[in-house]
Formats: C-alpha cells, structure tokens, sequence
C-alpha cells in the first residue's frame, strides 16, 4: 500500500550558537491566523536550524536549537501560517479512516498492517485462521455478523497477547539496563489512545493496534516504556524516544495515517 506524503517538513539555516537552555520546557502555544487557531508545540535541541512539522494527525511540532527566543519561534510560525493550514487541511481529508466493519464476506480486516479479506465457511468448528490472504472463518452452523465478530474478535486478542508481548521483550532490556522493571502488561480496548502507562507500572495497549504494522507498535510500546523516566511529555522525553527510535516520526505517522 502507498502512502500519501506522511509528513511535510520546513527547514531554514538560522543558527545562532550561546547560552544553551539547560532545562527546557516543552508547551503548548496557540496562534491565531485568519479564522483559524494554529496550536504548536516547542521542542528544544541540540540542533542548529528550527524546523516546522505538520504531522498526519495535525500536530505542529517546531524543533528549536535551545537558545532560539520564544518570540523568534513564534515570528516563523506566523511567516509559514498559511502552509501551516494547507498541511493541516491536506491531511484532515484522510480522516475519518476505516468504514464500519460489518463482519461480512469479502470485507477486509488488517492484521499487523496487512489487510485480508473475510471468508466465511461453514463446516468444521468455530475457528479463525489465516491462509493465502484471507480470514477463515469457519463456524458451525450459522454465522451471523455478531458471530463472525465474536470469533475475530476472540482471535485477535490472542494474537494481541502473543504479539505484544514478544515485542515489549524485545524492547525490554534497554530500559532494564537503566535500572526499570519490566511494566505488567494490559490489552484492552481504548477509544482514544494507543497506549498508557500508570505510575505503578502497568503498561496498557490498545487491542486494534494488533492491526497496526509491527514497527507501529514497537514505536507505541517504546513511546509508554520511555515514560518509565518521564511521566511527561517534555523535550528529554522526546530525546530519549529518539534515542531508541530515530525514525519515531514516521512509525507515529503511519499509525496516525494507517486504517486501524
Ligand atoms: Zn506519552
């Protein structure tokens, strides 16, 4: 599957160099342009250019070197306001995503990003399996929406279960290395996010993201175990995501733009 452009970035060369910000903030700024309020987040780095991103799910994010002046931020803003809204309006014509399922053959269903199409089969026991591009599923003696729901249903959370796990592990020892256990694992339908991590360590994923490609959800999991160091969402929170994950932007993007 091809991918719209995911995400659209503005680079410029401005690169004064002093007085490093040593404790950054990470906030929410709003703007108002024309009859539209554009709302920005600041990262701070080490970097020496600032650097305007629109991101799928409308997110504008301007990554500054540390000394760059609220103000100066805010003037570049206002200069690129109009490609802003473009960017924000380019994507918003993706949304919304996937049509209502209704269990029925020869719909599609996504399975670690890849989609499969529904074949129902009646003989056999009730069972989900997956073969040469489709979904069997057979049943036994009827199968209304409601029960081919049920058996996907059934047979996605254990996928999930399997899933999940397998990549947090594999995750896991960068962060036991700095010291952190390992978080206990829920799987349980959300409606708004992907994933959640609680202060007494337990990390909580969203079911549907077993439809999501595995690097989507490797990016969630490493997202919510960085947050074992920072409860926040502040620039060292970014920093470290990035260290684990240089390309989280494209992974998010993905999953932003993907039919989840
Ligand atoms: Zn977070």
């Amino acid at each position: 599957m091809s991918y719209p452009q995911i995400t659209q970035m503005a680079t410029d060369n401005k690169s004064p160099k002093k007085n490093l910000r040593t404790s950054a903030q990470s906030a929410d700024f709003h703007m108002v342009y024309g009859n539209q309020t554009i709302t920005y987040r600041v990262l701070y780095a080490a970097r020496r250019t600032m650097e305007i991103a629109v991101h799928p799910d409308g997110q504008v994010v301007i990554k500054a070197p540390a000394d760059v002046k609220p103000e100066a931020i805010r003037h570049r803003v206002h200069k690129r306001a109009r490609w802003i809204t473009r960017q924000i309006a380019y994507f918003q014509q993706f949304q919304p995503r996937t049509p209502p399922r209704r269990y029925v053959g020869g719909e599609t269903h996504l399975y670690l990003g890849r989609q499969y199409r529904l074949k129902l089969s009646k003989g056999g026991s009730d069972g989900v399996k997956l073969a040469r591009g489709y979904f069997i599923v057979s049943y036994r003696d009827e199968a209304s929406p409601a029960t081919v729901r049920q058996l996907l249903d059934r047979w996605y959370l254990v996928k999930a279960r399997a899933k999940f796990s397998e990549l947090l592990e594999l995750r896991l020892p960068e962060f036991q290395r700095m010291g952190y256990d390992k978080p206990t694992l829920h799987i349980r339908r959300m409606k708004t996010r992907w994933g959640s991590l609680s202060s007494n360590g337990v990390l909580t994923l969203n079911r549907d993201l077993i439809r999501a490609p595995r690097d989507c959800i490797d990016y969630v999991i490493t997202h919510e175990l960085c947050h074992l160091k920072y409860s926040n969402h502040s620039p060292e929170f970014y920093r470290l995501l990035e260290r684990f994950l240089p390309d989280w932007e494209r992974r998010k993007a993905r999953l932003d733009l993907g039919l989840v």
